[in-house]
C-alpha cells in the first residue's frame, strides 16, 4: 500500500484543491474584457482578488526516459519510480514490496511532450507575469535528468522540442503590444556566489540591489537586451550559452555546477490593455486618459535553471575543497533552507544567505507566482538522489505565496503625451494666428481697393459736374445776353414812347443806362472776338509753326477774363439802375406815395414852390388849358399834390376832382394825361367822402370809359386801383354795379398784367366784403352782385394765381361770397367749393384757413355736398 511521507504537507493540501486543468488557456484569452487581471489557473488553487492573490509553490515531477546507458546498466534492475499521473503521484520504490507514494501538482511522465510540460508548468506563469505580477519557473534536479532539456532546448532541429523559455518568449511577444510595452532580457551565471552576464561576460561580477521600499530585486549592472522579434530572443539565448560554455571552459568547471537565471522585464500599459478589452468605453477611456498618469503594469519572469542537486549533499568530491564545494552549493542549500522555513512559516527566512535566494526573493514565494519542476532520472542507481530532489519538491509545495501585482503610475509618459498636445496645440494655434493676420491683410487690401475705386469714381462724377457747370454757365450767360439784348431793345423803344416821363431825373437815369448798355453791347462783342480769336489759336496749334503761340493763348485768355469781369461789373450796375428806374417810375404813378427817394423829394419840393408861387386854382385851371403839354405839367402836378392826404380836401374843395374827371371825358383821348389823372383820382378816392363826390360826379361810367379806352397796363392799374377804392364802400355798392362799375373792373383782366390783376382783385374782394356786411345786417338778401355780373368764374380761375397778392385778395373775396347761403348754389356749380377746401387746408394765413373751415361747416349747401363727396374738413 502506498503510503504519504509528508501526511501533514502536501497530501493535506492537495484533498483541498481541484486537480489543475488538462489543457491551459490558449494566450488569446488575454484579450478577455475582465478589467482585472485574469489568471490562467483558475482551477490550480490560486485565490483570485483584486489586490493580491494567495496560492502556494506549484511544483510538478518529471520523469526523464532512460538513457542508453541506463537501458544497459539497469537492465537487471526494477525502476526506482513508479508514476501515477492520473493520480498526480508518484511512487518512490523502496523495494520490491514497499514504496512511498508522492502527490505533486503535476507528474509528467517519461514521455511528457515539451509543450504539454510548459503549459502545465511554465504557462499559468507566464500569463501572470503578462498581468503584472512577478513570476519563476525553476527547474530542481540531479545533473544530467533533464533540468536544461526541460528549461533551455532551442529545438533548431525539432521544433517540438523547444523548451520552456523558447515557449515562455513565444507568449510573451504574441501578448505585447510593440506602441507601448516593452520586453528586456537579461541573461546571467551564478556561480561560485558570482554573477556573470552571460551576454556580456567580461562583466562578471554583478551585484544585487534591492529597493528598500518596494522590496523590488534588480541587477542594474547586468545587460538589458530590448527584444523584439522572437529571432531576437533566440540569437541572444544562443549567444548566452555560447558564453555559459566559454565561461565554464575558462573557470574549469561544468554548466552543471551553475546556475543559468534568465530575467524576462516585461512593461505593459494598461490603458492600451483596456482599450483593446473595451471599445465601447473607449470615450470615457479618452477621457481619463487625458487627465491620468497610464498605468503600467511591471512583470519579471524569472526562468532558473538551477545547479545539479547533487552538490548540495556532496562536498569535496571531484577534487573540490571542502570550502569550494560549500561555495559552489551555498546558493542551492540556502534556497533549500527558504523553501523549508517558507513551508514551515518560520518567521525567519534566510534569504540573505546567498546570491540566489537573494536573486529569488521577490520571485519565489511572496509576492511572486513560482512554478518548481524537480526532474528526475529512473535509475535506481540515483535513488538517494531521487528521494532527496522528490522531498525537496514536496517541501516547496507547502511553500504559499502572496501575489502582489505590480503596477505604477507613468507619469514619464504622461508627460510626454502632454508635451505632444500642447505642442500641438501651439501649432494650431500658430496657424490660426497666420490665417487670423492673412484674413487681416486681405480684408485691408480689398478696403484699400474699395477706396481707390471710390476715389476714382468721384473724380469722374465730379469731372463731369464741373463740365455740365461749365456748360450750363454758358447756356445761362447766352439767355442772359439774349434777354439783355431784347430789354435793351425794349427800353429803347419805351424811351422813345415815354421821353418826358418820370421827369428830369428818369431821363437822365435812362440816358445812363443807355450808355452803359452801349458799353456792354461793346464789350460783349470784344469778348466775342477775344473768344473767336481764342478759338482760331487753339485751332492752330495743331500745326504749331510759329512760337510763343502758347504764350498768346494765355494773354488772350486773361484778356478774356477781364473782358468778362468788365461785362460783370457793368451788368451790375445795369441791374441796380433798372431797379432805381423802376422806383422812380412807381413813385410818380402810385396811387398812393409810400416812399420818395431823394429825386422823388426834390420833384415834390419844387411842385410844392410851384403850388405856393402859381396858387392850386391856378394850377387846377390849366388843366382845361389847349395846350396839350401844359395840360399834361398841369395834371402831373395836382397828381403829386394829391399823393398828400393833407392837400386832397385842398384840391376837392378847389373843384380839382370835377377837373380831373373832366380830362378822362376829354373826347380827344390821351392816355398819358389819363393815366395821370385816373392816379390822382385814384388817392382821392381813399377818402369816403370823395368817393361819394366822384360816384356823384358820373366818376364810375368816366373810369369804364378810360378802362375800356387805355392800353397801357399802367392806366389800367390806375382805373382798377380807383375802382377798388370805390368798391370798399358800403353805400355805393348797387350804383357802382349799376354804372358798370364791375364790368369795367372784370374788362381790364384782359390786360394779364399782374398789377392790374392785383388792383382788380382787390376791388372784387373789397366789394365781397362790403356786400358780406350788408348780408349780416340783413339789408340784402339776394345773389352777390359780383355773381350776377359774371365774376365767379375769373374768381374761381385766379384762387390760385401765382402772385401771392392776387391770391390773398381772391382767397378773402370767395371766404365773403360764401358767407351768404344764397350765393351757394352758384359756388358749388361754378368750382368754387373746391377753392374753399384748398384755402380751409393750404392758405399760408391761419385766419384766412380758419375762416374758410368756418364757412364750409356753416353752410348746409356746402356741408350736404362735402357729405355727398365724402370730403372731410
Ligand atoms: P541536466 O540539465 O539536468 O543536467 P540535461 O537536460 O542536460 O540534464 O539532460 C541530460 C540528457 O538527458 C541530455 O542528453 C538530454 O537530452 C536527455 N534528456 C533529458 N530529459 C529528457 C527527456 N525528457 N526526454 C529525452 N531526453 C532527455
Ligand atoms: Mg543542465
Amino acid at each position: 500500500m502506498a503510503s504519504y511521507r509528508n501526511s501533514r504537507g502536501p497530501a493535506k493540501l492537495d484533498r483541498t484543491q481541484p486537480p489543475p486543468p488538462a489543457n491551459l488557456r490558449a494566450s488569446t484569452s488575454f484579450k478577455s474584457k475582465t478589467s482585472n487581471v485574469r489568471r490562467s489557473s483558475s482551477g490550480s488553487g490560486f485565490k483570485d482578488s483584486d489586490e493580491s492573490v494567495s496560492g502556494r509553490v506549484r511544483v510538478a515531477v518529471r520523469l526523464r526516459p532512460k538513457n542508453a546507458e541506463e537501458m544497459v546498466a539497469d537492465a537487471d534492475f526494477a525502476d526506482c519510480l513508479e508514476l501515477q499521473p492520473e493520480f498526480k503521484r508518484l511512487k518512490l520504490r523502496k523495494n520490491n514490496w514497499d514504496s512511498d507514494t508522492y502527490e505533486f501538482d503535476e507528474v509528467l511522465t517519461e514521455s511528457a511532450s515539451q509543450k504539454r510540460v510548459y503549459e502545465v508548468v511554465a504557462k499559468p506563469v507566464v500569463e501572470s507575469v503578462l498581468d503584472g505580477y512577478n513570476g519563476t519557473v525553476m527547474a530542481y534536479g540531479q545533473t544530467g535528468t533533464g533540468k536544461t532539456f526541460t528549461l533551455g532546448r532551442l529545438g533548431d532541429e525539432d521544433t517540438s522540442a523547444r523548451g520552456i523559455m523558447v515557449r515562455a518568449m513565444e507568449d510573451i511577444l504574441a501578448n505585447v503590444s510593440w506602441d507601448s510595452d516593452s520586453v528586456m532580457i537579461s541573461y546571467l551565471q551564478l556561480y561560485m556566489e558570482t554573477i556573470q552576464d552571460l551576454l556580456n561576460p567580461t562583466n562578471d561580477n554583478i551585484s544585487i540591489v534591492e529597493d528598500p521600499k518596494t522590496g523590488d530585486v534588480s541587477v542594474p549592472a547586468a545587460t538589458l537586451v530590448d527584444i523584439r522579434t522572437h529571432h531576437d530572443f533566440m540569437e541572444l539565448l544562443r549567444l548566452g550559452e555560447a558564453h555559459r560554455v566559454a565561461a565554464n571552459t575558462k573557470l574549469n568547471t561544468e554548466s552543471s555546477r551553475s546556475h543559468a537565471i534568465l530575467m524576462v522585464h516585461i512593461k505593459r500599459s494598461v490603458t492600451d490593455m483596456e482599450s483593446e478589452i473595451s471599445s465601447e468605453n473607449y470615450h470615457s477611456l479618452h477621457m481619463s486618459r487625458s487627465s491620468k498618469p497610464p498605468i503600467i503594469r511591471k512583470g519579471k519572469l524569472v526562468v532558473v535553471d538551477l545547479a545539479g542537486s547533487e552538490r548540495a549533499h556532496k562536498s569535496g568530491s571531484e577534487g573540490h575543497t571542502l570550502e569550494e564545494a560549500k561555495s559552489i552549493n551555498l546558493s542551492l542549500s540556502a534556497l533549500g533552507k527558504c523553501i523549508n522555513a517558507l513551508a514551515e512559516n518560520s518567521p525567519h527566512v534566510p534569504v540573505r544567505d546567498s546570491k540566489l535566494t537573494r536573486l529569488l526573493k521577490d520571485s519565489f514565494g511572496g509576492t511572486a507566482r513560482t512554478s518548481l519542476i524537480v526532474t528526475v532520472g529512473p535509475s535506481p542507481r540515483h535513488r538517494a538522489e531521487t528521494t532527496s530532489t522528490i522531498l525537496f519538491g514536496q517541501r516547496a509545495m507547502k511553500v504559499e505565496n502572496m501575489l502582489k501585482i505590480k503596477e505604477e503610475f507613468d507619469y514619464k509618459s504622461l508627460c510626454r503625451r502632454h508635451e505632444t498636445q500642447i505642442d500641438k496645440l501651439i501649432a494650431e494655434n500658430e496657424r490660426q494666428q497666420k490665417a487670423f493676420e492673412d484674413e487681416i491683410e486681405r480684408a485691408t487690401i480689398e478696403a484699400q481697393q474699395r477706396i481707390s475705386e471710390a476715389e476714382i469714381n468721384y473724380k469722374e462724377a465730379l469731372e463731369r459736374e464741373k463740365v455740365k457747370c461749365q456748360m450750363d454757365y454758358m447756356e445761362s450767360i447766352k439767355k442772359l445776353e439774349e434777354k439783355w439784348m431784347n430789354n435793351h431793345l425794349k427800353h429803347a423803344t419805351n424811351g422813345f414812347n415815354n421821353g418826358n416821363r418820370g421827369g428830369e431825373g428818369n431821363d437822365h437815369a435812362n440816358e445812363e443806362i443807355t450808355e452803359l448798355k452801349l458799353k456792354l453791347q461793346k464789350e460783349i462783342t470784344l469778348r466775342k472776338q477775344a473768344e473767336e480769336e481764342l478759338q482760331n489759336l487753339k485751332n492752330s496749334q495743331f500745326h504749331p509753326t510759329e512760337a510763343g503761340v502758347n504764350a498768346d493763348v494765355i494773354k488772350l485768355q486773361n484778356l478774356l477774363d477781364e473782358e468778362t469781369r468788365q461785362k460783370q461789373k457793368l451788368e451790375d450796375e445795369v441791374l441796380l439802375l433798372q431797379s432805381r428806374l423802376s422806383q422812380v417810375t412807381f413813385s410818380s404813378g402810385q396811387p398812393r406815395n409810400s416812399q420818395l427817394d431823394n429825386q422823388g423829394n426834390g420833384e415834390r419840393t419844387s411842385i410844392a414852390n410851384l403850388h405856393e408861387h402859381v396858387g392850386l386854382q391856378k394850377i387846377l385851371s390849366l388843366l382845361e388849358s389847349e395846350d396839350p403839354n401844359v395840360r399834361l405839367h398841369a395834371v402831373k402836378v395836382v397828381a403829386n399834390l394829391a399823393a398828400e392826404d393833407t392837400n386832397q380836401e385842398r384840391i376837392v374843395e378847389a373843384g380839382g376832382l370835377s377837373s380831373l374827371l373832366e380830362l378822362l371825358r376829354s373826347r380827344s383821348f390821351d392816355e398819358v394825361i389819363c393815366r395821370i389823372a385816373a392816379g390822382a383820382i385814384a388817392n382821392l378816392a381813399m377818402n369816403e367822402a370823395n368817393q361819394e363826390l366822384i360816384m356823384a360826379q358820373d366818376g364810375i361810367s368816366l373810369l369804364a370809359m378810360t378802362a375800356a379806352d387805355a392800353e397801357d397796363p399802367q392806366t389800367l392799374r390806375m382805373v382798377a386801383g380807383a375802382i377798388a377804392n370805390l368798391c370798399g364802400n358800403d353805400k355805393l355798392q348797387t350804383r357802382l354795379r349799376s354804372e358798370g362799375g364791375i364790368k369795367a373792373l372784370l374788362g381790364m383782366v384782359r390786360s394779364r398784367h399782374p398789377d392790374v390783376l392785383s388792383q382788380v382783385a382787390r376791388g372784387v374782394a373789397n366789394f365781397a366784403k362790403c356786400e358780406s356786411r350788408t348780408f349780416s345786417k340783413g339789408n340784402k338778401n339776394n345773389r352777390s352782385l359780383l355773381i350776377e355780373d359774371g365774376a365767379l368764374p375769373w374768381i374761381v380761375q385766379n384762387a390760385n394765381n401765382d402772385a401771392s397778392i392776387i391770391r390773398r385778395h381772391i382767397e378773402l373775396a370767395l371766404c365773403h361770397l360764401a358767407q351768404h347761403e344764397v350765393n351757394a348754389k352758384d359756388m358749388v356749380s361754378g368750382g368754387a367749393l373746391w377753392e374753399l377746401v384748398r384755402i380751409s387746408r393750404d392758405c399760408s394765413r391761419e385766419d384766412i384757413r380758419a375762416l374758410a373751415r368756418r364757412t364750409l361747416t356753416s353752410s348746409q349747401t356746402f356741408s350736404s355736398e362735402l357729405r355727398r363727396l365724402r370730403v372731410e374738413i
